[in-house]
Parts: structure tokens; sequence; C-alpha cells
């Protein structure tokens, strides 16, 4: 798999951590951080810290990224950030989607879809998360849901651009739960991810993209679900925020 994309293990930091904190955590993963990698690494962080997290994460060599973007380039849109007030940061990454935004902050389909557009016009990859409630998942239409919820985000997204996307599947009811999707759970519905990106795409752009895992990765955890052959990196919340959990499962994907 490594020979076609890359491996990445991302943080999201949610609304946790101020720009102090931010530099403490550096500095504890200075401790901590393998010297050699073979995954990329980054963290998302909130808006008002990006600058303060590149900083402090700069000889670490974890990139930054942004939980949320807005899709209008500029205007009266008060409280948004657009992509191009991220690319000027130098912010390479922004989460897109994630089932927080889309419960409590009313993101469609179709927001997830513009926002995933604007990222990638500006040159940021986005991490488009999908995933099913439990609810869907007892109902045995998992599969169903997670491809429609694909093909909404991908809407317009031209085959050139597409290595550049990174698709997170984070169940729902395993994230913030402590119940982790089990390895072939996760695996599984990461296949037909990709399944669903060669029906839009072809073979070679469906190859090409990372697709993560999210919802209680953790180090105990992590090796095993990386271990699956469409599961390319992690999508963590909770244990990115504390250095040797973070770095356990960045060892587990080395
Ligand atoms: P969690 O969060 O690792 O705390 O479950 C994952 C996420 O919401 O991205």
């Amino acid at each position: 798999n490594r020979r076609y994309r890359k491996t990445v293990i991302a943080g999201n930091w949610k609304m946790n951590m101020t720009a102090s904190e931010t530099k403490k955590f550096a500095e504890e993963m200075k401790k901590v951080m393998p010297r050699a990698k073979w995954c990329d690494t980054l963290i998302c962080v909130p808006a008002c810290n990006l600058q303060a997290a590149t900083r402090a994460f700069k000889d670490l060599r974890i990139a930054v990224g942004a939980e949320n973007v807005y899709y209008e380039a500029k205007g009266a849109y008060t409280g948004e950030i657009s992509a191009e007030m991220l690319k000027d940061l130098s912010i390479k990454y922004a989460i897109v989607g994630h089932s927080e935004r889309r419960e409590y902050f009313g993101e469609t389909d179709e927001i997830v879809n513009k926002k995933a557009l604007a990222a990638l016009e500006a040159g940021i990859t986005p991490i488009v998360c999908v995933g099913e409630s439990l609810a869907q998942r007892e109902m045995g239409v998992t599969n169903e849901w997670i491809a429609l919820q694909v093909k909404a985000a991908l809407a317009g997204v031209p085959a050139e651009k597409m290595r550049r996307v990174i698709v997170a599947y984070e169940p729902i009811w395993a994230i913030g739960t402590g119940k982790t999707a089990t390895s072939e759970q996760a695996g599984e519905v990461c296949t037909l991810i990709r399944a669903t990106i060669r029906s839009l795409y072809g073979a070679r752009v469906a190859r090409s993209v990372t697709i993560q895992y999210g919802g209680s990765m953790n180090p105990t955890n992590a090796q095993e679900l990386l271990a699956q052959p469409d599961i390319d990196g992690g999508l963590i919340g909770g244990a990115s925020l504390k250095p040797e959990q973070f770095v356990a499962i960045i060892n587990a994907a080395n």
C-alpha cells in the first residue's frame, strides 16, 4: 500500500488546548518523538492556535491543520475563516465534515462538498469525514450510507485533485466513546470507501488516496487497525492530546 499512498497520522484536538498548552505539548513531544517516521504526521488545532502550533511544531516535523474551513472566499460571514486565509498561514490540511460539525452545526453533505472544493482550490488537503450512526449500523445500512456520503462529499472534485484528498472513516458510535470498531469492521468500510472512489475515478486514483480510520484509536488498538489493507492512517481525538499516546500511535504506523 505504501508504494501507492501515504500513511497519515492526524490529531484532532477539537475544542481543547490553549496556545500556551500547545507550546507545552510540543516540548513534551520533543522528548518522545521518534527521529525517523514513515508516516506523515499532523495535528488539527483550534483556529486561534494555528500560528502558535505552527511555530511550536516546526522542529518536530508535525504539520498543522485546521479543524474547519468555510467555503466562501470572503465577505460578510461573521466568525468564519476562508481557505485562502488558511493558505496564507501555510496551513496544508483542514478537517471537513466532522460528525460533530454535522451534528451540532448543521453541516449537510452539500456544505461538506463545498468546503472540500474550497480547500482543494486553495491547495489545502481536505480530510473528509464520513461515518454512520449506531442506529444505521444496527439497521444494516452502513455501506449504502457511507457510499452516499463519499459521493456527495466528492461531487465535482476533478480526478487530478483526488490524490490530495484524505477520507476519514469515523463511525459516530466509536468517537470519544472508548468503543472502537473492530479492525475488521473498520477495514471493511475503508475497503468500501476505496471501491466507491474507484467507481468514480478508476483504480489508479483510488489506490493513491489515503483513507484513515477514526474513533477511539489508541496505542493499544492502532497497530491492528493500521494493519488493515485499506486503512492508511488515523484521525485521533482523545489520544492526540497526550504526547506519549500520540507518539505510540505514530510508532504503530512505522
Ligand atoms: P476520538 O475522536 O479519537 O476521541 O474518538 C476521533 C475524532 O472525532 O476525530
